[in-house]
């Protein structure tokens, strides 16, 4: 680490469709950093917006030497787009941020305050969530109590991608190949030494959030399998119970035909065996099918995501052409 006050603080901003809140997101953190004594650069990842925000982005590189854009080939998603900055961050520190300013940028003073003590990772925790709805809030509550009881890895309630890792850590998730990137499992899985830091999340600044409740269940699933094998386990217990059960019945059954007593043909007891098991069995199928998934995504090897160019850090003002990520040029 550098001495203190000359250290590099990276700040990682993935950036989808932000035109509308990307000159206040400049304006507020300037303001929130004038006071910490430390070198800022930040890395602003483009993740395929589809509107001004690279125009936005370059015009603001050509006025502030600090800034540098990783423009990505098309819209990979917000952890695709984080790991891209984590390549091209070159700080003592990283600090991922949203752009939208639901991460004070205020609160960063005390990250680093925490780092200088000794803290390799201080995350910071949604104090309410007053800024979800309640629905939002039950949901992600849920999600925590079942990650943390079937992973190895626990994650920390109410905690989000918004925190500061030393270069240490930042050097040990870009080592992690997996192409799924759950940020936050990995950024867990590291371990090191950490503490939380409280905040109150606000609400979005300006624009709109790009996640409705089908890419949270889909991220939810994402974390869930990447991290833990019980959901694949729990069909053989729960097979092995329903097959017990069967036997039992079917004991009963033949006691029951023994004494005389089957009048009627058992139309209720099949419908329910039926349905019942077939719908256990799709299930299990589905189940079965995220990993088999993932196994395939993994198995091709693809990179997360594509960089088109990289403006600032002495690259051209229109920027530099880069076929592919540092990290596959190793
Ligand atoms: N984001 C991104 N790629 C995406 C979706 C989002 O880089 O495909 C960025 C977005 O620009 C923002 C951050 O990820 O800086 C958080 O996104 P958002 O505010 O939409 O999520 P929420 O706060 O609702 O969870
Ligand atoms: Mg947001």
């Amino acid at each position: 680490m550098s001495e203190a006050g000359q250290e590099l603080i990276s700040l990682l901003v993935p950036m989808y469709n932000e035109e509308a809140v990307l000159d206040l997101f400049f304006e507020r953190v300037d303001a929130a950093l004038a006071g910490v004594d430390c070198r800022w650069e930040f890395v602003c990842v483009n993740d395929g917006s589809r509107d001004a925000t690279l125009a936005r982005l370059v015009a603001h590189a050509a006025a502030d030497p600090r800034i540098v854009i990783v423009d990505l080939t098309r819209n990979f998603g917000k952890e695709a787009a984080l790991t891209a900055a984590l390549d091209f961050a070159t700080g003592d520190a990283v600090v991922p941020i949203d752009a939208d300013l639901q991460d004070p940028p205020e609160l960063i003073a005390a990250f680093i305050e925490k780092w200088r003590e000794g803290y390799d990772v201080v995350y910071g925790v949604r104090r309410e969530r007053q800024s979800d709805s309640p629905a939002k809030r039950v949901t992600a509550r849920l999600f925590y109590n079942l990650f943390n009881r079937i992973s190895d890895t626990k994650i920390p309630a109410d905690v989000g991608d918004f925190r500061l890792m030393d270069r240490d850590v930042v050097e040990d998730i870009k080592r992690l190949p997996e192409r799924n990137r759950f940020m936050k499992g990995l950024f867990a899985w590291v371990g090191y030494r950490h503490v939380g830091v409280e905040f109150t999340r606000t609400a979005r600044a300006a624009g709109e959030s790009s996640w409705n409740y089908w890419k949270l269940w889909n991220f939810a699933i994402e974390g869930i399998t990447s991290f833990s094998a019980a959901p694949l386990k729990v069909w053989s217990y729960l097979g092995l119970f329903i097959a017990m059960l069967g036997c039992a019945f079917a004991a009963f059954l033949i006691v029951f035909a023994l004494l005389g007593f089957v009048r009627v043909p058992g139309y209720a007891s099949i419908m329910v065996a039926v349905l019942v098991l077939g719908g256990l069995q799709l299930m299990s199928l589905g189940l079965i099918g995220e990993y088999i998934g993932r196994l395939y995504m993994e198995a091709k090897q693809r990179p997360p995501y594509l960089v088109a160019r990289v403006y600032g850090r002495g690259e051209p003002p229109q920027g530099r052409r880069r076929r592919v990520a540092p990290r596959l040029e190793a």
